[in-house]
């Protein structure tokens, strides 16, 4: 975690952890180096810790750290200008003046509920916060969060207070937006760009629904099944609904996961966050929760590694922060949309698989085998869920504990992918174990939203970084593993 000769972006992770502690919950500042902490130039990334987690990192280090500019000389803020003594003051500062907008990856309490508590001691004079994210998230957000009775209506739309603003993100990046490399960003905040593309996060009863804005419950008026019935939307349905199971266009599913029993459910909605430094064009990239391709109902992940390819494969990415809320000793039918160590090696090794593609595009069709990488059991291999299903005849979704279900809509684009022979993850044809250099050397993966163990045994990130790199050696990944450390920034 050294600080690189030149670099292009500073993160400081407010918020290492997924709970069950309330004040470490997931929340990060990012900011471009070549701005040097101008007002504007940060953006948080989720907000679950905020306030909090500053004045924690400034408690530590002032008040000796700081020059007679008032500079601080040391810690994740060195080079910031504190215009007050108390660390409480100097948070409030930079929450109203540094901090140029913030983005939120899911609405999930763990990653908004320092934003909500901090939010009153925004100033409407100074113009509204922007929140940017995916529609779906910002509707659960102002419907269930700033609705005037879980917490006022603190935004700008419905006669609330204006102290936030609401700006919705296109799903895959605004296309009316920027030429060549930076087509689809949008302005993050001074000197940053973004791209946001959705990824699953578990699933839920609760469905977005674009016309109306708001979440409904699957299975009301909004969504009859008849809908599912006619819908070219719909793969597959509820028998109990008086619906259908199609295997011909679910064939990511297995049949054992249809049952009777089942309801109908959505995949939750997350977000992977590309950040782009408009001054060197380097890229880093910041997953909310997320759950492997290979358990989920609506698979896009794939789409993310796609994305994310090019951009190792040209040296300009930098590093990836991504979940892994459990050790390997989780089963899959208890990670709640979330990654284990076995899933994150898995999932990276669809990256790995597209960067071998681009350097060497003409082997993709050669039927070469790829190493072995079963990482410790059958449930994590990388091999799509389409071949465990027809290949593996004990690849078998334990019973959910509250009988909840697997049924699913699907999106028709994503049908179409699921119908493409190109579904098959990583498939069958790459390989890389002899690789010079192997393909994600120079990409720093930092670990976040761990869930902390409250007993007396040791720190979970210590098994878990160890399980990492176990699985990253075995799938000949070369990329680099860390915790992150809120007391110390990272330059990527
Ligand atoms: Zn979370
Ligand atoms: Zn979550």
């Amino acid at each position: 975690m050294a600080e690189p000769e030149s670099p292009a972006f500073q993160v400081i992770v407010l918020g290492p952890n997924g709970g069950p502690r309330e004040d470490h919950v997931t929340g990060l500042l990012v900011r471009s180096t070549s701005m040097n902490w101008v007002p504007g130039s940060v953006v948080a990334v989720d907000a679950g810790t905020l306030l909090a987690g500053i004045i924690r990192i400034l408690k530590n280090f002032l008040p000796d750290a700081i020059d007679e500019q008032k500079r601080m000389t040391e810690g994740p803020f060195k080079g910031l200008q504190l215009p007050a003594k108390s660390a409480e003051a100097n948070a409030a500062h930079i929450f109203r003046e540094i901090i140029g907008a913030v983005l939120i990856t899911h609405p999930h309490l763990d990653h908004i509920s320092g934003l909500a508590i901090n939010t009153p001691i925004l100033e409407a004079g100074s113009g509204p916060k922007p929140i940017a994210a995916l529609p779906s998230v910002l509707s659960a957000i102002k419907n269930h969060m700033f609705n005037d009775i879980i917490w006022p209506n603190l935004s700008d739309e419905d006669g609330g207070a204006g102290l936030l603003t609401y700006q919705r993100l296109v799903e895959g990046g605004n296309t009316r937006f920027g030429m060549g490399d930076t087509r689809g960003y949008v302005r993050a905040c001074n000197g940053l760009l973004t791209k946001c593309l959705s990824v699953s996060h578990g699933h839920s009863k609760q469905r977005f629904h674009p016309e109306s804005g708001i979440h409904h419950r699957v299975g009301s008026t909004i969504f009859p099944p008849d809908q599912y019935m006619l819908s070219s939307r719909a793969i597959s349905m509820d028998q109990t609904d008086g619906s259908f199971y199609s295997p011909a266009r679910s064939p990511h599913i297995p049949p054992s996961v249809s049952g009777p029993k089942e309801s109908m459910m959505a995949s939750v909605e997350s977000s992977a966050f590309f950040i782009r430094d408009h001054h060197t064009g380097r890229e880093i990239i910041i997953f909310g929760d997320l759950e492997p391709d290979s358990v989920s109902l609506e698979p896009r992940n794939k789409r993310v590694w796609e994305a994310a390819a090019p951009k190792v494969h040209t040296g300009r990415l930098g590093a990836i922060f991504m979940e892994c809320s459990f050790s390997d000793s989780i089963d899959d039918s208890y990670l709640y949309g979330h990654l284990c160590p076995r899933h994150v090696a898995a999932e990276l090794s669809v990256l790995a698989a597209k960067v071998m593609e681009l350097r060497d595009p003409a082997s993709h069709d050669k039927k070469r085998k790829r190493p072995a990488s079963g990482f410790g059991d059958n449930t994590g291999s990388p091999l799509s869920p389409r071949t465990k299903s027809r290949s593996n005849p004990s690849f078998e979704r334990s019973e959910p504990r509250s009988g909840d279900v697997r049924a699913v809509d699907l999106p028709n684009t994503l049908v179409d992918r699921i119908d493409s022979k190109d579904f098959a993850g990583v498939s069958d044809t790459v390989s890389w174990e002899n690789a010079d250099p192997l393909p994600l050397t120079g990409l720093s993966v930092y670990i976040i939203h761990i869930k902390e163990g409250l007993d007396d045994g040791p720190p979970p990130e210590e098994q878990i970084l160890k399980e990492l790199r176990a699985h990253a050696e075995e799938a000949h990944l070369g990329c680099q593993f860390f915790i992150p450390d809120p007391n110390q920034g990272i330059w990527v």
